[in-house]
């Protein structure tokens, strides 16, 4: 039966870091929404062209979207016994639409990663990006050995565009509004499992593992 772990939060709480890890130590893919929109954008394909003014803006792209590009993501081999997913569900529609496809009793574990706002605006101002293998860094807790040259790969670090203060609080707005009442959601089915992300990254990934009870 396909495993299906969410990680919830803000954007900027550490998903994408955390969900690089957990799914190096668990075995299964990888999959983040926005990382499929961004790659789309930069390919120049008709659902990049339609996406990226929401992605700019910091407004959550339409859900009929997000949830045929999601699946189309989800049906390749590679998610066959399971995948991690990071940005998605963003909304009620897109988590229910996700209940629909897995169906009664898939096994679904949400981690919702808590952090508060102040500190969400802080670290997206130093948050960097590579080009090549979507490795995170920050410029103050993680900088790059040289100065925008991904630890990882080599490939080119970069700021997201929304990445911006105004941008950051928009999307903040957003989440509060759009995604936060999935909190609710995941915990009347009893799925729903909290970690402190205001803490260093080894220490939110030790939580993390913790909450899924997989040892390190
Ligand atoms: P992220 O990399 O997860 O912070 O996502 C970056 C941007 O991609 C978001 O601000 C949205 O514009 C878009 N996006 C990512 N995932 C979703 C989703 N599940 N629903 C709608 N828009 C999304």
């Amino acid at each position: 039966m396909t495993r299906v772990i969410i990680l919830l939060g803000a954007p900027g709480a550490g998903k994408g870091t955390q969900a690089v890890r957990l799914s190096q130590a668990l075995g299964l893919p990888h999959v983040s929404t926005g990382d499929l929109f961004r790659e789309n954008i930069s390919q120049g394909t008709e659902l990049g062209g339609r996406a990226k003014a929401y992605l700019e803006s910091g407004q959550l792209v339409p859900d009929d979207l997000t949830v045929d590009m999601l699946f189309d993501r989800t049906s390749r081999p590679d998610c066959a016994d399971g995948y991690m997913l990071d940005g998605f569900p963003r909304t009620v529609p897109q988590a229910e639409a996700l209940g629909e496809r897995l169906g009664d009793g898939a096994p679904l574990t949400v981690l919702n990663i808590e952090v508060p706002d102040d500190i969400i605006v802080e670290r997206s101002a130093g948050r960097l990006l590579c080009r090549e293998c979507g490795n995170i860094q920050h410029k103050s807790f993680s900088p790059p050995a040289q100065e925008g040259v991904c630890d990882a790969c080599s490939g080119e670090l970069y700021q997201r565009k929304d990445d911006q203060p105004e941008v950051v609080q928009e999307r903040l707005g957003v989440y509060h509004a759009q995604t936060e009442p999935l909190v609710g959601h995941y915990g009347d089915q009893g799925v729903c499992l909290s970690v402190d992300g205001n803490r260093a990254p080894d220490e939110v990934f030790a939580g993390c593992l913790a909450s899924l009870e997989v040892e390190a």
